[in-house]
């Protein structure tokens, strides 16, 4: 490597350096994905080619590219204030964005603790579980329940209460005591439902049995994301979200809902606890919050949870959690200017309008070589691939590779299966070239 004196021009430029995340790192070495900029509904290659942004960048970027209000303010921002201390001390505006989100949430969902990833706000939420029990005397409930085929972020809590094998395998102990819901998906039953399945709302009675196996007062919280997005988009089964809902109030069990994805606009609500008519007692957030602008994220919490903490010596700190970059002041900045964003071009009813025809485009799809399942609910899409005998994981990198070095498109793949889950400015020609796009790799691919 070039010594720290190397002026900028002459330093390498080379792939090796860099282990890109979630990847695998040969064969994109060998030929690289590239983003220089974006604007709207596309991104640009470094040669100027226009790419359709299937998939919102990776769930976030609700709005669109490059917004300018978005833009402005966190310039503004750097140049006003690039940095305040968050423990001790705060900036006027993050009381403006909990205030907004507070509005924006459901029920009591009015406190708001910030942190920078979805695994982090995920952490967070855990931690906040363990701490109230205990706060009210309740310190034996240090359970958590999660679902197989959930998907909770990278740290140590998100990959224990989540249900991806690939990403637990590697990590030997993860938080102990965790226990797994079923997953809600089974094809026999669900193949090619548009929106929520009507098989499956029985699922969520496997939390009696996890109940009455460990007693509730050893289980402190269950986590859910209301689609499981990174799995592959599984909408939940009608009426099961609420019956979760119900059994676990019945037994002071906290229900958190990771909103990672599903909030803001993604499934025609602020929230998807809007959609199923639910108010959990937790809601992660993240990605939309700044239309992914600047790395934010938080849980929103029940009155009754902060208020447990509010006890002891004024003076004396309620809860020991926090990060460095918690309420940092680009992304309050970018924070504030995406919720007017979203208020001002009502993106959240676009979403729901375009939802049908979104369906439409997607189911159309059914029938292409492969596609053993299609599955769109809100503004987000699985479409299922048939793996290729003994090679799991092959033809999605192939689709991958496909639509963006031919076909100047990017969707989100993971394993076999496509996640469609277009920007929420999308128009009906946007969502027809995304659905041609991928019909286009679908006839050609291995
Ligand atoms: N939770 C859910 C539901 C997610 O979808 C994700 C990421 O996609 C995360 C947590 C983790 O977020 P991050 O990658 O920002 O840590």
């Amino acid at each position: 490597m070039a010594p720290l004196d190397t002026p900028r021009s002459l330093s390498p430029n080379e792939l090796e350096p860099y282990w890109v995340p979630f990847t695998p790192n040969r064969a994109f070495k060998k030929r690289p994905r590239l983003f220089a900029g974006a604007k709207g509904m596309h991104y640009f290659k470094p040669d100027g080619t226009k790419v359709l942004d299937g998939s919102s960048g990776l769930f976030c970027v609700n709005a669109g590219h490059g917004r300018e209000p978005i833009t402005k303010a966190i310039q503004q921002a750097a140049a006003t204030l690039d940095f305040a201390p968050p423990f001790m001390y705060a900036t006027p505006q993050v009381f403006e964005l909990s205030s907004r989100l507070a509005m924006l949430a459901p029920g009591d969902l009015d406190h708001v603790l910030f942190a920078n990833s979805g695994s982090e706000a995920v952490d967070t939420a855990l931690k906040v579980a363990l701490a109230y029990h205990r706060a009210r005397g309740e310190g034996s409930r240090t359970r958590f329940i999660g679902r197989e085929r959930g998907y909770h972020g990278v740290g140590f809590g998100g990959i224990s209460v989540g249900g991806i094998p690939g990403n637990r395998k590697m990590f030997g102990n993860m938080l102990y005591g965790v226990d797994h819901l079923p997953t809600t998906y089974d094809r026999s039953k669900q193949a090619f439902t548009v929106g929520e399945p009507e098989w499956g709302a029985h699922l969520a009675d496997e939390l009696n049995r996890l109940i009455a196996l460990h007693d509730a007062s050893t289980i402190a919280a269950v986590i859910v994301e209301p689609v499981a997005g990174s799995t592959g988009a599984l909408p939940p089964p009608k009426g099961y979200l609420e019956r979760l809902r119900t059994i676990t109030a019945q037994h002071g069990i906290l229900l958190i809902l990771d909103e990672v994805i599903t909030g803001f606009g993604r499934m025609g609500h602020a929230f998807a606890a809007d959609r199923y008519n639910i108010v959990p007692d937790m809601i992660t957030f993240a990605k939309g919050v700044t239309n992914g602008a600047v790395p934010m994220s938080g849980v929103m919490v029940r009155k009754g949870i902060y208020e447990a903490h509010m006890t002891g010596p004024e003076h004396v700190v309620e809860l020991f959690h926090g990060y460095t970059y918690s309420g940092h002041p680009l992304a309050v900045a970018a924070g504030l200017a995406t919720l007017d964003l979203y208020r001002d071009e009502g993106l959240f009813e676009r979403a729901k309008q375009l939802e049908p025809a979104f369906a439409e485009a997607m189911m159309s799809l059914k029938g292409l070589p492969a596609v053993v399942d299609i599955r769109p609910c809100g503004l987000i899409c699985g479409i299922d691939l048939e793996p290729l005998p003994g090679r799991p994981a092959a033809r999605g990198y192939d689709v991958i590779e496909r639509i963006y070095h031919e076909l100047n498109l990017y969707v989100r793949v993971t394993g076999d299966t496509l996640i469609v889950s277009p920007p929420l400015i999308a128009t009906q020609a946007h969502l027809e070239e995304i659905r041609d796009g991928i019909a286009a790799a679908l006839k050609t691919m291995i």
